[in-house]
């Protein structure tokens, strides 16, 4: 990916060495019953999978980052942060065009870049659950120990998989800013759960496929692209899919329980976005086959 040079964002806040907990000296990996509770009604409000909201919240049984001792040192301008201030510029620039073609205006999101623990309106982030969205403080999370983990646990690699990442939490923003999530957060209150979690699946394979919009017009205006980038992109949509990750963790596969969709969707999804750069292409909503 060639991102060297181009603009970087002001929007990033590094939480990072403020404390493994953000100075809010967290407990660190207990669920208690409260957690639990918080997780449910989390859930229920955010449209999170509540055994995500509760890794989310407790750290999880993953394998969470745990750093001791000082912080991870890293000046805050080396090429890790620079690269996420750049991809996040390039979302702002893409989505504020797009907004503003439509005659609306793009408020961006602030990302949270941060180590360990910190605090979110949407309870403790934990660096176990991988990079989220809060849409209650409408920031995006993210401790870059995440790529790290996807390049030895699933074989991830490559600055586009990681930039892919970053943009597929824009695009929950993104339907937050258009009253998607809104309208799919009240529509699952009065659904089965099995419905309420086809429509989250939805929810993230239009996730998926803005952020293969993004892609579309961040290459058109500055030539983002390289061999393989494509490629690499794919592969972490389809080793973070639902389907790849629960086998990992229990080696089966249980449909019902999808949040993000199979891997395959997935891919098929970010594709859509990429190939088309149409808002109006990832209506994951009124498709049959998704
Ligand atoms: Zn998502």
């Amino acid at each position: 990916m060639k991102w060297e040079g181009n603009r970087e964002s002001d929007n990033v806040e590094d939480r990072r060495g403020s404390g493994g907990g953000g100075g809010f000296g967290l407990g660190r990996g207990s669920i208690g019953i409260g957690t639990v509770v918080i997780a449910l009604i989390g859930s229920a409000v955010f449209g999170v999978n509540p055994l995500t909201m509760l890794n989310l919240l407790s750290g999880g049984g993953g394998s969470p980052v745990v750093q001791q001792g000082p912080p991870q040192a890293g000046p805050a301008n080396d090429r890790q942060t620079r690269f996420v201030r750049t991809v996040l510029a390039d979302t702002e620039d893409v989505w504020g065009k797009l907004f503003a073609a439509k005659g609306a205006t793009y408020q961006p999101p602030k990302l949270v870049i941060f180590s360990d623990a910190t605090r979110t309106a949407c309870g403790t982030g934990q660096s176990a659950t991988g990079p989220f969205y809060c849409p209650a403080d409408q920031d995006v999370y993210i401790d870059l120990s995440f790529y790290t983990l996807m390049q030895e646990r699933f074989g991830v690699s490559g600055e586009f998989a990681q930039a892919y990442v970053i943009a597929h939490e824009i695009g929950h923003h993104v339907q937050n800013q258009l009253g998607i999530s809104e309208k799919v957060h009240a529509a699952r209150e009065r659904s089965s759960e099995r419905d309420a979690n086809a429509m989250s699946v939805r929810l993230e394979l239009q996730a998926d496929c803005f952020a293969g919009v993004w892609a579309f017009h961040g290459n058109q205006a500055r030539g983002i692209l390289e061999q393989g980038d494509v490629a690499s992109a794919l592969k972490a949509a389809s080793a973070i899919g639902d389907d790849a990750l629960q086998r990992q963790a229990r080696g089966t596969v249980v449909p019902d329980s999808f949040t993000h969709g199979s891997s395959e969707q997935r891919m098929r999804w970010f594709n859509k976005g990429l190939e088309a750069g149409q808002i109006e292409q990832c209506n994951t909503f009124e498709t049959r086959q998704l």
